[in-house]
């Protein structure tokens, strides 16, 4: 962040448990090295006491929020109003202040998106197959759509978000004209096939991610073909199992979800300041911070 002085506009993060997230240290290291005279912090809010923490995102003329779990629908009724990607995943993980009107935003499917084309595969036009239909998966879906992606297969285990994704392939078919439809992820053989229809595959589960680093929902290299572009939400750790399948079978486009994860913030901090974030610096404050960590642990 910029010298704090009396100008100085506070936006928050509101989540629990939220201390390990990297948000604070890609917004203050983007503020810094742009000048923005803004702050960044992170807040433990939980839904108990997240009516409280939206009011005073007013009574301080805070800039904005981020949200995160478990506050990211909960915090809906609070708002004055949302924009489409939004409403449509009824999941908001940006919050913008504009003299006291608050609106909300959720970027993680332009995160997606956008990651993607900038690493030369834009979805426009093209066949996805997505795992999860959660907090990450249903925003994914929505701005695939959105993008012009021309069809998703969607495949969930039979769980509470199954239904849901239901609901939301029928928008997106009517609204987007994007074919989308939702599999039971316990049907190996559609999956199977799909995989051989994509052009994109993406899962946007926790699987990968420690205290699952060990598993991946697709272990069979043999289901890949070579033009597969893969994409892992998951970055911690930065090589998943899935990725590792996926190199095993000889593809080059396996992508972690750091680059999502970046490319949401970017989203967020050109909503509450109008300009583009500093990915490299950002990238850079990442890194550091990363390296200081891994300096700390004990072995
Ligand atoms: P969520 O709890 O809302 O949804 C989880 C989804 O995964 C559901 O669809 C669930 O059915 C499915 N799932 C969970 N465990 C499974 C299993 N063992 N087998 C099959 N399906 C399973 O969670 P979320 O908010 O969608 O987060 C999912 C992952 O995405 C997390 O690892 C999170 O850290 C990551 N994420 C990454 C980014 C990014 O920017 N890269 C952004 C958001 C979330």
């Amino acid at each position: 962040m910029t010298d704090i002085d009396g100008h100085t506009r506070l936006i928050g993060l509101m989540a629990t448990p939220i201390r390990h997230s990297l948000s604070p240290t890609m917004h203050n290291a983007a503020f810094k090295k742009l000048g923005l005279n803004y702050a960044y912090l992170a807040f433990e809010v939980g839904t108990d006491t997240l009516a409280a923490a939206v009011q005073a995102i007013r009574t301080l003329d805070m800039r904005g929020s981020n949200v995160s779990m478990p506050n990211k629908t909960a915090i809906i009724p609070y708002l004055d109003e949302l924009d489409q990607a939004a409403a449509l995943a009824q999941a908001v993980n940006t919050v913008v202040n504009d003299q006291g009107r608050l609106t909300g935003y959720t970027t993680d499917g332009v995160g997606f998106v956008n990651d993607l084309a900038k690493k030369g595969h834009p979805v426009q036009g093209k066949k996805i197959v997505l795992i999860g239909a959660g907090g990450a998966g249903t925003p994914i879906a929505i701005q695939a759509a959105i993008a012009g992606a021309s069809a998703i297969q969607i495949f969930n285990r039979a769980d509470g978000h199954f239904q849901q994704a239901q609901q939301n392939a029928q928008v997106l078919q009517e609204r987007f004209g994007c074919q989308t439809s939702v599999h039971d992820l316990a049907d190996q053989a559609a999956l199977k096939a799909a995989l051989a229809w994509a052009d994109i595959y993406c899962d946007a589960t926790a699987v990968g991610m420690t205290p699952l680093a060990d598993q991946a929902l697709i272990t069979d290299p043999t289901w890949f073909k070579p033009d597969l572009v893969v994409y892992d939400v998951v970055y911690a750790p930065r090589e998943t199992k899935l990725m590792k399948t996926a190199k095993t079978a000889g593809l080059t486009h396996v992508y972690n979800g750091l680059g999502m994860m970046m490319e949401q913030g970017a989203a967020a901090f050109q909503l509450w300041t109008g300009q583009a974030m500093p990915l490299a610096t950002v990238q850079a404050a990442l890194t550091e911070k990363e390296t200081a960590a891994c300096q700390t642990t004990p072995s």
